[in-house]
């Protein structure tokens, strides 16, 4: 996950777009308006599906998921996200959703589906070695976790749940991180292990490296995660989002071992341009001079990887980081 600032561009104007003669917010105020009447479902909620605000998310996010970083290809669907749900709140059979956000530039993501849809996926267990976690097949220390975000929206012990559109959400407390208001890198960190090649997102604190112990559900994620002294949010945030579902890890771990195959390459040239510095012979000076231009290249190939546009480039730019450590050390 990276940041992405919305900026002050306006809103999508089809978010606004008035259908007979008033928009989709006012719809729906009127169509909630009675919040007990039992004939009254959800919604058909429609504007935020308009191309312009899919151009506008593909825009801001470069085409990725907002969460995992994963690229979607132009043939992939994308989901276009609630950041607050629209339409109900998981574990609050009372609640019916953030209505008045479902058309709201504010709220929407572009989401992969696995980020977005609730479904049990393989993840490392909290604690597993993780030298032990065996890339080639299924983790060997996994353990079966419903991931996916869909209508949770978890709120910190002292938040106080919005339930209608004059509520402040401020005073919700959100546990989820929205790249496009928090800066993920307060609360999360790559880790990534040499042997084997295994890059995870871990909450971040003191001790990071280290996953909270045996917790399972949200609440023992949090409270684990508080106990350790790691960013709460960063934790609920990776549970939820399944940010080291096994198929993104193994996704991270093919831009890893690109980005470990750069470096070899960058170090043995490195050090075929300085056994050849002393040398005089025309020839070689030549060569070297076409050796340096490849590292050159080498190093702009790496650095490209933690390109905002790149697929997890937030994991290139942490690699990068400690590659720099590497080289001076
Ligand atoms: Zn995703």
């Amino acid at each position: 996950m990276r940041k992405a600032p919305r900026g002050d561009k306006a809103p999508p104007a089809a978010l606004a777009k008035p259908v007979k003669g008033r928009t989709e917010l006012e719809h729906a105020q009127a169509h909630y308006a009675d919040p007990y009447d039992p004939k009254t479902g959800s919604y058909g909620f429609k504007v935020y599906k308009a191309a312009e605000v899919k151009e506008r998310l593909d825009e801001l996010f470069f085409g990725k998921c907002a969460y995992c970083e994963t690229f979607y290809a132009s043939s992939a669907p994308v989901d276009i996200e609630h950041y607050r749900p629209k339409g109900a709140v998981e574990g609050e059979p009372d609640h019916r959703g953030y209505w008045w956000l479902a058309m709201a530039w504010e709220n929407l993501l572009p989401s992969c589906i696995d980020c977005n849809r609730r479904r049990k996926q393989p993840t490392p267990k909290p604690g597993a070695n993780l030298a032990a976690l065996d890339q080639t097949a299924r983790f060997s220390a996994s353990r079966i976790v419903l991931t996916g975000k869909k209508d949770l929206f978890p709120l910190a012990p002292m938040g106080v749940r919005a339930t209608g559109d004059t509520a402040n959400l401020d005073a919700e407390q959100a546990l989820l991180l929205n790249p496009c208001e928090d800066d993920p890198a307060d609360h999360l960190v790559h880790h990534v292990e040499r042997a084997p090649l295994v890059g995870l997102v871990l909450p971040k604190g003191p001790s990071a490296g280290v996953l909270p112990a045996a917790a399972a559900a949200l609440a023992e994620v949090a409270d684990a995660a508080a106990q350790l002294g790691l960013s709460v949010r960063g934790a609920v945030s990776i549970q939820v989002y399944g940010l080291n579902r096994l198929g993104l890890v193994q996704d991270r771990t093919r831009v890893l071992r690109r980005l470990e195959f750069l470096e070899v390459l960058i170090i043995e040239l490195s050090s075929i341009i300085e056994s050849l510095e002393d040398k005089t012979d025309p020839d070689v000076i030549e060569a070297v001079r076409k050796l340096e231009s490849l590292k050159q290249q080498t190093l702009a190939e790496m650095n490209a990887m933690a390109d905002v546009r790149s697929p997890y480039s937030s994991m290139a730019a942490a690699w990068i980081e400690a590659f720099t450590v590497r080289l001076l050390a």
